[in-house]
């Protein structure tokens, strides 16, 4: 059987893995490769080498790590089907997403390639007499990623261009669910002309993160995946004096005005809930029906997920794939147990859905609960799979005070054809990415990206300007250059004259 070794110092890593873990194809249920999984020494190894390629990095002109930046896009752009096709065999997600995955993930690129005027410092002339003081920024050196299984390509991408175009030099140890797309995306990246070290891939566990968090010689650590993870790696990694960001879960709540769109609503809500089957932090997971809105909204939205396509996401009639593992399918039909036994309405249910042609792969069809009421616990937990829940509300006032109460504030959005509600909305909402009449509104590269509350821990969203102002510090010089005269010694404090 096939095994997926790490990527360090510009090569694959060749001595074997003690310890290591499964990769399965989630529509076929099958085993189909190994992942190694680092111990503590293997990371130093790629540290080490970080560390080493740092020293020429740092110093490398923006022009030439422009030209790489560059040849790395036209890399990721004509692989883009390769990269979609690991993405569905070890995630599941159909075609169509995995090609957007990469599309979103190149976008950040292309902000990076952008990176000689995003990291200009500032300069302010005679500041004092013959006195001027300027700005610059500078890289921190090495630093890592850790990220999730739902985006294997593009939640690395809104890391690694923009710290490596910055001038630092970076380790990523990516989900062990899904390894493949890291590996290729490397080794893309070393063809355009990046120096050994300066991109490492550890593939791992919990282990390979502990090690990543402690080692002195790693500045800063960038992580998105689940909520009480992004909280250890934020309390750990500032413990060990690092600059940390930590990307949370979610619970994305969309409001429907009843003067909305209802057609376009349900178009929304079916499309936000079911793609990649519910598995992406943008996913809507609570529908907040607004006075009669529930009423027309949930036999639209019903209609609409019977007639959804779901199978192996290799197949081009495909629009829902399955989940990405078994331990992840029983967590999810577990939770459609529980909100039945808790007395929310199964509208449709997916539990009962067969793909013919793969028996035994990873599927659940589209599930619909109404009437789901605050204290149920399919209303508390982030499900991350295709469930869909709709809670009433009497008036807007009562809705967007239950999204402000709740712990999670990645995305949300609402559905309404009166600007001023639309508008009275974003200045109240609590949350860090709002969509309006959009379900979800993951921000452009040239916007930062980032929840509030238990969906972030660190003062930094990122990849945008926010990940330039993340990955460099910042250096304020104060210069002299006097004309002869001498000034004679002064021990008073230095004053703007
Ligand atoms: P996860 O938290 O289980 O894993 C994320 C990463 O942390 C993986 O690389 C994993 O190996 C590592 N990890 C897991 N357990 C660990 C532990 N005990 N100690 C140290 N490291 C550990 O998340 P996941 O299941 O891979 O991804 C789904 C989650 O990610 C969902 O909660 C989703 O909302 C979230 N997510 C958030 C965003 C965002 O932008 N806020 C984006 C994508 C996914």
């Amino acid at each position: 059987m096939k095994t997926i070794t790490h990527w360090i110092d510009g090569k694959p890593y060749e001595r074997a893995s003690e310890r290591s873990g499964d990769v399965f194809n989630p529509a076929t249920g099958e085993v189909q490769a190994k992942v190694a999984f680092a111990s503590p020494s293997v990371v130093d190894e790629a540290v080490e080498s970080a560390a080493r390629a740092s020293v020429s990095w740092r110093n490398a002109s923006i022009a030439k790590r422009t030209r790489i930046l560059f040849a790395f896009r036209e890399l990721v752009e004509k692989h883009k089907p390769e990269i979609a096709k690991l993405l569905t065999l070890e995630h599941g997600k159909v075609t169509g997403d995995a090609l957007g995955e990469v599309s979103r993930g190149l976008e950040v690129i292309e902000f990076a390639c952008g990176i000689a005027d995003l990291a200009k410092g500032e300069y302010s002339e005679n500041v004092s007499t013959e006195v001027d003081t300027y700005s610059i920024r500078q890289p921190l050196g090495v630093v890592a990623g850790i990220t999730p299984f739902n985006f294997p390509a593009m939640v690395p991408m809104w890391m690694y261009p923009l710290a490596i175009a910055c001038g630092n030099t970076f380790v990523l140890k990516p989900s062990e669910r899904d390894p493949s797309a890291a590996n290729f995306c490397a080794q893309l990246f070393a063809d355009a002309g990046l120096p050994p070290g300066v991109l490492s891939v550890v593939h791992g566990d919990k282990t390979a993160v502990d090690r990543l968090l402690e080692h002195p010689k790693i500045a800063a650590i960038s992580f998105v995946g689940s909520t009480p993870i992004a909280q250890y790696i934020y309390e750990t990694g500032t413990r060990h004096g690092k600059r940390v960001q930590a990307l949370g879960g979610a619970k994305n709540h969309m409001i429907v005005l009843p003067d909305a769109d209802m057609e376009l609503a349900a178009d929304a809500a079916v499309s936000a809930a079911y793609g990649s089957a519910g598995e992406r932090c943008m996913a809507i997971s609570m529908i907040v029906a607004v006075g009669a809105a529930a009423d027309k909204l949930v036999p639209l939205m019903k209609e609409r997920i019977g007639k959804l396509k779901v199978g192996d996401g290799l197949e081009p009639t495909s629009e829902m794939g399955p989940l990405v593992n078994k331990a992840h399918l029983d967590k999810v039909r577990g939770y459609v147990d529980k909100g039945v036994a808790e007395g929310a309405t199964l509208v449709s249910d997916g539990r009962t859905l067969k793909v013919g042609n793969r028996p035994n792969g990873f599927f659940l069809g589209p599930c619909l609960f109404d009437h789901v009421q605050p204290n149920m616990t399919i209303y508390k937990d982030e499900i991350f799979g295709p469930v869909l829940g709709v809670t009433r509300a009497a008036t807007y006032d009562e809705a967007i005070a239950l999204i402000n109460r709740n712990p999670y504030a990645n995305g949300v959005a609402i559905f309404t054809n009166d600007g001023g509600a639309a508008r009275k909305f974003q200045h109240e909402v609590e949350v860090g990415m709002v969509g309006i009449n959009v379900p979800i509104p993951v921000p452009m590269a040239y916007y930062s990206f980032g929840g509030w509350k238990a969906s972030l821990f660190g003062d930094h969203h990122i990849y945008g300007r926010d990940g330039v102002h993340f990955y460099t510090r910042t250096k304020a010089i104060t210069s002299r250059w006097p004309d002869p005269r001498h000034r004679g010694v002064d021990l008073g404090f230095p004053q703007n004259r």
